[in-house]
């Protein structure tokens, strides 16, 4: 999670007083409430490559994958199969599974590095995390999506590790379907809506699962049947989340101006940075779980160790804020807009004296919290 900016704090205060307890309803339209997750999309295109009207803010990661899982099966009708990255995120796996159940499709897991295209010649879409959310291992987008498109299926990516790290260009790699994660490299803050993108030739023929009243043409007709809004407009079900927007418009205001391809270069100099430190001060203490060559990772680099949690534990109370992902990966993020050399040279110091001095063993750090 990536930590609040520095005008966060003033926004939503700003926002409580000055628009909320001031305007009440009025805000909708007096303050842009409305407006929303249509201008955030906007804001949020560039970082992706796409065009402004491609991409719209609502809702959770999950439940956009559910909306254009739907849109996907609905897209290719004839299609018998959902293909999927075997060991994805959890929620893309369930989803896959669900949406599969739903619409009487097959699914059929397979490795990203290894699929092709007879893997996915009955498949209405593949579906496929850009960054590993364990590995950081990162997949080549372009080939991917083509390969999807060989056999005649749609790219659905979740770009959840890879939006405000790793440059994305999925007007450029003719990706379909895509949603990603705010609170990440994008420091929404906790729970900050998603986003979904779709091609703009798409914008005719998706439907939404979700028939919800702000999805519709003309909400305040109030009119007897749905008639859904024009392109992603129509996948806002329901009323936005205003002060977790406006949070993230906040936090979209770091990345103005910013050359995403040099501040992805300066992410790969502290990965490749902390690798050589932790060979250097920690020798083979831990297994390294993400890709030496950083042009297949993102800005993340994975340890293993069977103490991983403790272990991340100890350096949370130090002030190292990585996580734990089961079974036994110590995750470390490098988010180039606020984590300086400096920085790296701090954490590794501090597992070195975790590891050196037992700190790890002490009873409380091996607690497990319900968030790990
Ligand atoms: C973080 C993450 C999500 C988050 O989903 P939510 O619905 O926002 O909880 C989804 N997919 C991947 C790959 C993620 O890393």
């Amino acid at each position: 999670m990536g930590p609040p900016t520095v005008g966060a704090a003033g926004r939503l205060s700003e926002f409580a007083t000055g628009q909320w307890g001031a305007h009440l309803i009025g805000g909708w339209t007096a303050d842009g409430w409305i407006e929303l997750p249509r201008r955030l999309g906007g804001r949020i295109a560039p970082l992706v490559g796409a065009h402004a009207d491609e991409v719209t803010v609502c809702d959770s990661t999950s439940v956009n994958l559910f909306k254009l899982l739907h849109a996907a099966c609905d897209l290719r009708p004839d299609r018998t199969v959902i293909v999927a990255a075997a060991d994805d995120f959890p929620t893309d796996r369930y989803l896959v599974d669900a949406v599969a159940a739903q619409r009487g499709r097959a699914v059929r897991r397979i490795d990203p590095l290894q699929v092709a295209v007879a893997d996915l010649a009955d498949a209405a879409a593949l579906v496929c995390s850009h960054v590993h959310f364990r590995t950081g291992r990162l997949h080549d987008m372009r080939a991917l999506t083509a390969t999807a498109h060989a056999a005649g299926a749609l790219a659905l990516w979740d770009v959840a590790h890879s939006v405000g790290a790793v440059p994305l260009e999925f007007d450029g790699c003719g990706v379909d379907l895509a949603v990603g994660c705010t609170y990440k490299f994008l420091n929404g803050g906790p729970g900050a809506p998603s986003f979904a993108y779709v091609a703009r030739y798409l914008h005719g023929d998706l439907a939404s699962p979700i028939a919800g009243w702000l999805g519709h043409a003309e909400p305040f007709a109030f009119a007897p049947a749905y008639r859904p809004a024009p392109g992603v407009a129509r996948l806002v079900a329901g009323t936005p989340d205003v002060a977790s927007l406006i949070a993230l418009d906040t936090a979209l205001d770091a990345f103005d101006g910013v050359d995403l391809a040099a501040a992805r270069a300066k992410a790969i100099a502290l990965g490749d940075l902390f690798m050589t430190l932790v060979a250097e001060h920690l020798g083979d203490a831990f297994s390294l779980v993400s890709p030496s060559d950083a042009a297949v990772r993102g800005n993340q680099v994975s340890l293993g160790h069977p103490d991983a949690y403790p272990i991340v534990q100890a350096l949370i109370a130090r002030g190292v804020v990585g996580d734990f992902r089961e079974p036994d990966v110590l995750r470390f993020g490098f988010a180039p807009l606020y984590v300086r050399y400096v920085d790296v040279f701090d954490a590794v110091a501090a597992l070195a004296e975790v590891m050196g001095t037992d700190e790890w063993r002490e009873p409380g750090f091996g607690i497990r919290r319900p968030v790990t």
